[in-house]
């Protein structure tokens, strides 16, 4: 098959042949039909610190149809079209058993979206059900990073809500404050082309990078917000979420993958009694009830993907993806 392969820090993807995966027991084989290119994929090719060998076929927002079942499996069949949850994990521990991949201590990344096919365990793999094209069924994991956050949040009906970044995540996370509840949502990012896009998703206002300071935040929410998101990943960013959160019972949720150090002033933390919540991938239930969303015909993820590329297309787009663009979700196309 051909795959976009890892080829070592600061190099681009290639497209090559490789051989082709094979389901072993209890897994299945799935062909790929759309991958999301996600901010992470591009960290790992920039960044050391994640060890990715060369070689690996990242891509970790996908899915696609069931071509092959390994031995042992029960709940598929060939033909299902399904999204994947892109964590290999042991599938016996107590974290397994509560659906809870995430937190099992043999959980692995699996990527392998951006080749033609990748063989994943049965229990990966989430239904679609045929109002869900697999298209829509590509952005399931970057709604339930979203949705899992506002989770984390424990957010109250009627919460005033600030969302700091307006990528994928950040539009996903606003998705799921409207739905479960918030009250006024507010949205800033470093630039304003993804207003129109935070407003679909449910944002009532957008503050312009130039005038986004707690101020403002509170002038469009109607007083300081009770949560704020940071869902971009930069240093100094967290420091921002304390500036503007309100004093007392105020929480942090922090989904942004920073991954150098950052330094946050503690005594304002302290002084406001911040709860500080930090937010990493999603449970199984989260990637059902991001797909049970779509089947109850939520278009506002679909808004999200500005463009779809070949494979051989994809190592320049995703090269271009590393500088400032007007892109939200590219998805490719293996
Ligand atoms: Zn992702
Ligand atoms: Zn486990």
């Amino acid at each position: 098959m051909r795959a976009a392969i890892f080829n070592g820090v600061g190099k681009p993807l290639t497209v090559e042949r490789v051989p082709d995966p094979r389901p072993g027991p209890g897994q299945v084989l799935v062909r790929v039909a759309r991958c999301g290119i996600c901010g992470s994929d591009l960290h790992m090719t920039e960044d050391p610190v994640f060890c990715i060998p060369e070689g690996t076929i990242l891509g970790h927002e996908f899915a696609g149809e069931i071509v092959e079942l390994g031995r042992g499996v029960e709940t598929l069949s060939v033909g299902d079209r399904v999204s994947v949850v892109p964590i290999a994990s042991c599938g016996k521990c107590a974290a397994c058993l509560a659906g809870q991949p995430a937190a099992c201590a043999q959980m692995q990344l699996h990527g392998g979206g951006y080749g033609e096919y990748t063989a994943v365990h049965e229990r990966q793999c989430i239904k679609l059900p045929s109002t869900v094209g697999t298209e829509d069924g590509a952005l399931v994991e970057p709604m339930a990073v979203g949705l899992h956050g506002v989770i984390k949040a424990e957010m109250q009906p009627g919460a005033r809500v600030l969302v700091i970044g307006a990528g994928p995540v950040g539009l996903a996370t606003i998705f799921w404050a409207r739905r479960l509840g918030a009250g006024l949502i507010a949205a800033t990012a470093s630039s304003t082309t993804r207003a129109g896009l935070a407003a679909m998703m449910g944002a009532d206002a957008f503050l312009n990078p130039e005038d986004s300071d707690p101020e403002a935040s509170a002038r469009a929410l109607g007083g300081p917000p009770d949560i704020v998101f940071e869902c971009v990943g930069k240093p100094g960013l967290i420091q921002r979420c304390i500036d503007h959160v309100r004093p007392r019972g105020g929480t942090v949720v922090v989904l942004g993958l920073c991954t150098g150090s950052d330094a946050i002033q503690p005594f304002e933390a302290v002084n406001k009694e911040v709860r500080i919540q930090m937010a990493s991938f999603y449970e199984l239930a989260d990637f059902t009830r991001s797909v049970d969303a779509l089947d109850r015909g939520a278009v506002e993820p679909a808004a999200m993907v500005t463009n779809e590329v070949s494979l051989d297309e994809m190592p320049e787009a995703f090269e271009k993806l590393k500088h400032r663009t007007h892109q939200c979700k590219v998805l490719v196309k293996p």
